[in-house]
């Protein structure tokens, strides 16, 4: 390369002429180099500052405007010298300090497996890692620079940095249409990786070149020209010769010889307009024969990288193939530079943000008319340029895609169901950070598990992925199931003491009579409130229903709620709540409030499960109240008097009473009794209680 003979000052003087009025910017980040890198080498053993000096000639060749090629100048500094991002940007400004920056981020990501999916990622990494699309720009002509010094590596770094180029950065260049920077990359890669068939297609290419170049400066050119001057049209008539890598890769694609290789150099022809570029190639196909099926018009549907041209193969004199290539200036500068070339129809305007671009592009492609689908192809570049998805990396250094917002919760279950259902907290770069954190492109991700962490509802609220959405609620889901099931059986059990029902086959009885497929359906049933317990209550003592129709209370009064009085109002059955009593209120529809007092079953239930339904209610009691209590003795002769006896005294008159006795010697006996108020009805059980034999006095709640 005729580079490096130049010296650092002679690369200089070449950019500076090419950018009037910033000779006085460019000459500084000049000198801040040569200082900064004032005591590094390139295993050239050229001075160092030669590889800056040449990423931003190859950024000026692009026509890239001079904030960028300062950038390529300074691109080094961040990453191998002292230098801060601060003092940059104080000397050269908020963009230079991004571009540098962004280079150096993209320079750390470490390529270590380029299985064919993971390059396609790392290709998109690069693309959102850079949120300037100018960084890129850099990093290609960074990589350029690179590729043409390789052979001063030792050979594994070589292949290494040879292969990376090839899977990532030549198709990052076609991505971007910068043709001039992905040929030449291909050909540098081919040349590292396949040194035996690159030298094969170098030394053929190079024989047959001279013989087709006089072939076409003898019969094909001067034909052309004269018929379009007839034409009245003017053209800049052009060949070049098809990259090596280009050659090897259709013999490969097409399974021939490269002797069967026709098109080596391609005629290029450029004009003024969209409508010459068809005159021009109606008059090549009257003048030569066209080839069936190699006529293809990029310029009603251009390529993915908004690649346009008219292509057509002909058959010229003696019977030899050859292509041609007609376009506009435009499409022109655009094949070659590709997005560059944005800058270089804008000189002088100052800075392209990604927006710009965008809306660059955009106009691009809704002049393009008859274009397949304009929109596919802006979605797919802009998918890539301006990413939805973000690029991170696990502590082994494999690639994860993840939707843009995702976080390390997402990022855990994309892992596994298991590391996601126990993380527990997350690094990134090596640094705690909370489990709600917003990755980025670039990010290295660790996950810290603990077998006791469990998922938490609040992730909900910040993961992204599907996967983390639905694994959460499954697992919240059979959480709640337990929960509902513990509950239901603890309902279940409360009610059947206090009915003092026996425990064999009670809930296979209720199971069948409910209708329930099995118990623990029954019992997730009760425990999550759509079997209420009162409905349960109301089946297991429907026996001794119209007997508590008539034990209503006679009692009566007046409630009122925060001052307001006279509302209708009943007592619960279930607990029978007497003057003196804490009291509840429950609403309910059509019935007004139901009493019930604070220990009643029933009302924890409600309150626990509906407790805006719960109001602290004030009664003003009158008259005398119903309730049961609930006596347990040692059955012996006489003690039912006794107890009847002591009711009696105690100035309480007996309503109702059953005995039952089990086998063991002990009497259950339920009385149903009126009383005053609390105060009477504690003065009762406590003489109750001191009847001989009794073990147990106490309100009978169901
Ligand atoms: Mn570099």
């Amino acid at each position: 390369m005729a580079l490096k003979e130049l010296k650092p000052g002679e690369i200089l003087e070449d950019i500076e002429k090419r950018y009037p009025g910033e000779e006085e910017r460019i000459q500084r980040a000049f000198e801040f180099i040569s200082e900064k890198h004032r005591d590094q080498k390139r295993l050239s053993g050229e001075p160092y500052v030669i590889h800056p000096l040449s990423v931003a000639r190859i950024l000026a060749d692009l026509s890239m405007d001079a904030t960028t090629v300062v950038g390529g100048l300074l691109h080094d500094v961040l990453e191998d010298t002292e230098t801060t991002y601060e003092e940059l940007e104080a000397l050269f400004g908020k963009d230079v300090a991004d571009i540098v920056e962004g280079v150096t981020k993209i320079g750390k990501i470490r390529f270590r497996n380029l299985r064919e999916a993971q390059a396609e990622n790392f290709r998109k990494l690069i693309l959102a890692t850079a949120k300037d699309i100018r960084v890129v720009i850099v990093k290609l002509a960074d990589r350029l620079h690179n590729m043409r010094t390789l052979g001063h590596h030792r050979r594994e770094k070589r292949i290494r940095i040879a292969e990376e180029t090839l899977e990532v950065y030549a198709p990052i260049a076609h991505r971007l249409g910068i043709w001039e920077i992905k040929r030449s990359l291909e050909d540098l890669s081919f040349k590292y990786l396949y040194p035996k068939e690159y030298e094969k297609v170098r030394s053929f290419v190079n024989q047959s070149l001279g013989d087709l170049e006089d072939y076409l400066r003898k019969f094909v050119i001067p034909r052309v020209k004269e018929e379009l001057q007839r034409a009245g049209i003017s053209a800049e008539i052009s060949y070049r010769p098809k990259h090596l890598y280009s050659i090897w890769q259709k013999t490969i694609r097409k399974n021939i010889d490269l002797e069967e290789v026709h098109d080596l150099l391609g005629v290029r022809i450029v004009v003024e307009s969209v409508q010459d570029c068809y005159v021009v190639l109606g008059i090549i196909h009257s003048v030569f024969k066209p080839v069936p099926g190699k006529f293809k018009d990029y310029i009603s549907l251009p390529k993915s990288n908004l690649y346009q041209s008219l292509h057509t193969t002909v058959v010229a004199h003696k019977g030899r193939m050859v292509e041609f290539q007609i376009r506009t200036r435009e499409m022109h500068l655009r094949a070659e530079k590709g997005i560059a070339a944005h800058w270089a129809y804008k000189e002088g305007k100052g800075s392209a943000d990604g927006e710009e671009i965008f809306a660059w592009l955009r106009n691009l492609v809704e002049n393009i008319q008859g274009s397949r689908n304009p929109s596919e192809v802006l979605d797919s570049l802009k998918r890539e340029l301006f990413s939805e998805e973000v690029f991170v990396f696990t502590p082994h250094g494999d690639l994860l895609v993840l939707p843009r917002g995702a976080t390390p919760v997402d990022f855990a279950y994309y892992i596994h169901t298991e590391i996601g259902n126990h993380c527990a907290g997350a690094k990134v770069n090596g640094r705690l950070v909370p489990l709600n954190y917003r990755l980025r492109s670039g990010d290295q991700v660790e996950i810290i598990t603990s077998p006791h962490k469990r998922p938490s509802p609040d992730w909900l609220k910040f993961v992204v992925t599907s996967k983390a959405k639905t694994r959460i609620k499954q697992y919240l889901k059979q959480i709640e199931k337990e929960r509902f099931l513990s509950d239901g059986r603890r309902i279940f059990e409360r009610i059947r003491e206090n009915l003092g029902l026996p425990q064999e086959e009670l809930l296979e009885k209720l199971r069948a009579r409910l209708k329930f497929r099995s118990e623990e359906e029954l019992i997730l049933a009760l425990g999550s409130g759509r079997l209420s317990p009162s409905k349960l209550i109301a089946l297991l003592s429907s026996k001794k229903r119209s007997r508590n129709e008539k034990l209503r209370s006679e009692g009566g009064g007046e409630v009122s709620i925060d001052g307001l009085s006279g509302i209708m109002f009943e007592l619960g059955r279930c607990c029978n709540p007497v003057p003196g009593d804490e009291i509840y209120g429950v609403v309910t529809r059509g019935k007004g409030m139901i009493l019930h007092e604070s220990n009643c079953l029933n009302l924890r239930y409600i309150m626990e499960n509906f407790p805006e339904k719960v109001l602290r209610a004030k009664w003003k009691p009158q008259g005398r109240f119903k309730t049961r209590i609930r006596v347990t003795a040692r059955d012996r002769i006489g003690i039912l008097s006794e107890i009847a006896k002591s009711i009696a005294e105690g100035g309480s008159n007996i309503w109702e009473s059953v005995t039952k006795t089990t086998g063991d010697g002990v009497a259950v006996m339920d009385f149903t009794i009126d009383v005053s108020g609390r105060e009477h009805l504690d003065d009762l059980i406590r003489t109750i209680e001191s009847v001989e034999g009794v073990e147990r006095c106490s309100r009978l709640y169901s």
